[in-house]
C-alpha cells in the first residue's frame, strides 16, 4: 500500500537500506517510518561501512548520553576548567544554532558527520525556537543538551569570535600544536573545551589543517558554531580522505545520505506536510518542486524574476510549456497531470504562475497543471517555532518532487534537493541586483554549496584547498564562484 504512490526505485524500504535502526517508537515520530512513502528518489544504497559506523556510533552514544554515569563526569571535568589526562572514553561536539532553518541543517549534518570521524559525541543545544522541529534521531537515547546544568555560560550569545575560539586560544599559547615528546613537560594543559567558529567568517579556518586536528583529538568538548556545509572542506584533510571514501563511495551521496538519517520532522511538522500532499500534491502523475528566494543584496523586481525562471525553465525544460493559441479544452483526454509546489515568503510567483496555467493550456497534449503554495510568511522569523515549522514542512514538501527549480545560493534549497535526491535546476543570483545574463544552470550534482570553504590557510600537514583538491573532490559551485561542492 503506497499511500504516495510513484515511488520510483526499487529500493525503497521503511528503513531506507538500513541507514535507520529499527526500534524506535513509531508513534514517537511518525515521519521516520514513512517518508520513504513520499520520496520519489533512491539514487544511493548507504554503504556496507557506513551502516557499520553508524551503529557503532549510536551504541557510543548511549554510553555517553545525558543522563549516563560518563556524561555527569564528563560535564564535572568541564565544570572544573580543563580535559583530564586519563583516556578519554566519551568526547563530545555540541552544535549551537546559527542562522535560518537550511543553514542550521547543514552544519548539523557536517558536525554529525565531524563526530562519526573523530569517535566523539554529537549533541545539540536546541533554542526554543527549535524546541519541536527533529525527532531524537538515535534509539534508546537522547541527542540534547540539557542547557540547566551546562557549565558554559551564555551558550547562544558567544557568536563567531569569543575568547574560547580555537584561533584564539591558539594565539594566547593555550593549546598547542604538535607538542614533541621534549618539550611536552612545558605545554600547557589542554583547555576543557574548544568553540569552534566555523561560520560564514570562518575565524576558525585553520580547523581544515590536519596539525590542528590532531591537537583538537585531546579536546574533550568542542563546540561548534557554524551556518555552513563544510563537509567538502573534511575532504583534503588527510586523517579523514580514506574514511569518507569508505562512508561514501559516491562522493555526492554524502549529505543526501547524512539528511535522510539524522533529521526527521516531529509529529506537529509532519502533519502539516501529510496534510498537504495528501489535498495538493498527491493527486498528479509528476511534482515540480520551484524554490523562490530573494535576498535583500541581490533582490530585483518581481517581473524580472519571474521572467528569469521562465527563461530557465524553457533552456532546462523545467515547467510545461503552454499553448499560445488561446487554449481550447485540448487536455480532456490527457492522462498526465502536474502539480508545481511553490516555496517561497512572496505570493507573486505562485499567483503568476497559477494564472499562466489557468488562461492557458499546457502544450502537447494538454496535461493538466495545478499550481499550489503552502504559506507565504512575507519575512524570515527564526525565533518563532511556528514559523520554523512552517518553513521545514516546505523543505520536505519540496523533497517529495520528481524535479527541482531552486534558488542559487539558498541553503533551504540546498536541503530540499539533497533530501530529494535530485540534481536540481539552479537560478542564479542577481548579483548587485543585475539579472543574470544565465537564468540557470544544471547542478553537478545534489550536495549543497560550502560557500565559505577555507582559502589563504596554510596548513603545515594535510593540506587545505588547493588547486589540486579542488580538481579531485570539488568543483566550484554552479551559483557561485567562491564555493565549492562536491560532484
Ligand atoms: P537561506 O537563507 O535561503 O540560505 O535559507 P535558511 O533556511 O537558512 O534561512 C531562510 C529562512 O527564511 C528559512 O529558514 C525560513 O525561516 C524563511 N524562508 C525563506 N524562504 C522560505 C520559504 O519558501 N518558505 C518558508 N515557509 N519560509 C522561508
Amino acid at each position: 500500500n503506497d499511500a504516495a504512490g510513484n515511488a520510483t526505485s526499487g529500493r525503497a524500504d521503511e528503513l531506507l537500506g538500513g541507514l535507520l535502526a529499527p526500534g524506535m517508537r513509531r508513534r514517537s515520530c511518525w515521519s521516520r517510518y514513512e517518508t520513504w512513502r513520499y520520496y520519489k528518489h533512491f539514487p544511493y544504497a548507504p554503504s556496507p561501512h557506513l551502516l557499520r559506523k553508524l551503529r557503532a556510533y549510536e551504541a557510543r552514544h548511549r554510553r555517553c548520553a545525558p543522563g549516563t554515569p560518563l556524561y555527569a563526569r564528563s560535564v564535572e571535568q568541564l565544570r572544573s576548567g580543563r580535559s583530564a589526562d586519563e583516556a578519554m572514553e566519551c568526547n563530545y561536539i555540541v552544535w549551537l544554532p546559527f542562522d535560518g532553518l537550511g543553514n542550521r541543517m547543514l552544519s548539523m549534518v557536517s558536525g554529525f558527520l565531524y563526530a562519526l570521524l573523530t569517535d566523539r559525541v554529537f549533541l545539540v543545544a536546541l533554542p526554543p525556537d527549535s524546541a519541536d522541529l527533529f525527532c531524537e534521531p538515535f534509539p534508546g537515547t537522547t541527542w540534547l543538551l540539557p542547557l540547566e546544568d551546562f557549565p558554559v555560560a551564555n551558550l547562544f550569545g558567544l557568536g563567531h569570535n569569543p575568547e574560547q575560539s580555537y584561533t584564539r586560544l591558539l594565539s594566547r599559547k593555550k593549546i598547542v600544536v604538535d607538542s614533541d615528546p621534549v618539550n611536552n613537560a612545558t605545554a600547557p594543559p589542554v583547555p576543557a573545551y574548544v568553540y569552534l567558529s566555523l561560520g560564514y567568517q570562518l575565524t576558525d579556518r585553520i580547523f581544515f589543517c590536519g596539525e590542528h586536528q590532531l591537537a583538537l583529538g585531546k579536546v574533550k568538548w568542542l563546540l561548534l558554531y557554524s551556518d555552513l556545509y563544510f563537509v567538502p572542506s573534511l575532504y583534503p584533510i588527510a586523517g579523514f580522505r580514506d574514511e569518507l571514501r569508505r562512508l561514501f563511495p559516491a562522493r555526492e551521496s554524502a549529505s543526501h545520505l547524512l539528511l535522510r538519517y539524522l533529521l526527521h520532522p516531529t509529529n506537529p511538522v509532519w502533519g502539516l506536510v501529510t496534510r498537504y500532499y495528501h489535498a495538493y500534491l498527491a493527486p498528479a502523475t509528476r511534482r515540480i518542486g520551484v524554490q523562490v528566494r530573494m535576498f535583500g543584496f541581490a533582490s530585483v523586481p518581481v517581473d524580472d524574476m519571474y521572467n528569469q525562471i521562465l527563461a530557465c525553465s524553457r533552456q532546462e525544460r523545467v515547467l510545461p510549456e503552454i499553448d499560445d493559441d488561446g487554449g481550447a479544452a485540448a487536455g480532456t483526454g490527457s492522462k498526465t497531470s502536474t502539480a508545481i509546489l511553490i516555496a517561497s515568503l512572496y505570493p507573486d510567483y505562485y499567483e503568476r504562475l497559477r494564472a499562466r496555467y489557468y488562461e492557458h493550456a499546457a502544450a502537447k497534449g494538454g496535461a493538466w497543471v495545478g499550481v499550489f503554495q503552502p504559506t507565504h510568511e512575507e519575512r524570515q522569523a527564526t525565533e518563532n517555532l511556528a514559523h520554523n515549522q512552517r518553513a521545514l514542512a516546505e523543505i520536505y514538501l519540496l523533497s517529495f518532487s520528481e524535479e527541482l527549480l531552486t534558488s542559487g545560493l539558498s541553503t533551504f534549497g540546498y536541503v530540499s534537493s539533497s533530501l530529494a535526491g535530485v540534481r536540481p535546476v539552479i537560478l542564479l543570483t542577481a548579483f548587485d541586483h543585475n539579472v543574470p545574463a544565465t537564468p540557470c544552470r544544471q547542478a553537478v550534482s545534489m550536495e549543497p554549496c560550502n560557500l565559505t570553504p577555507p582559502r589563504d590557510v596554510e596548513c603545515r600537514r594535510g593540506g587545505a584547498v588547493d588547486g589540486d583538491d579542488v580538481a579531485r573532490h570539488v568543483r566550484v559551485c554552479e551559483d557561485f564562484h567562491n564555493g565549492v561542492k562536491l560532484f
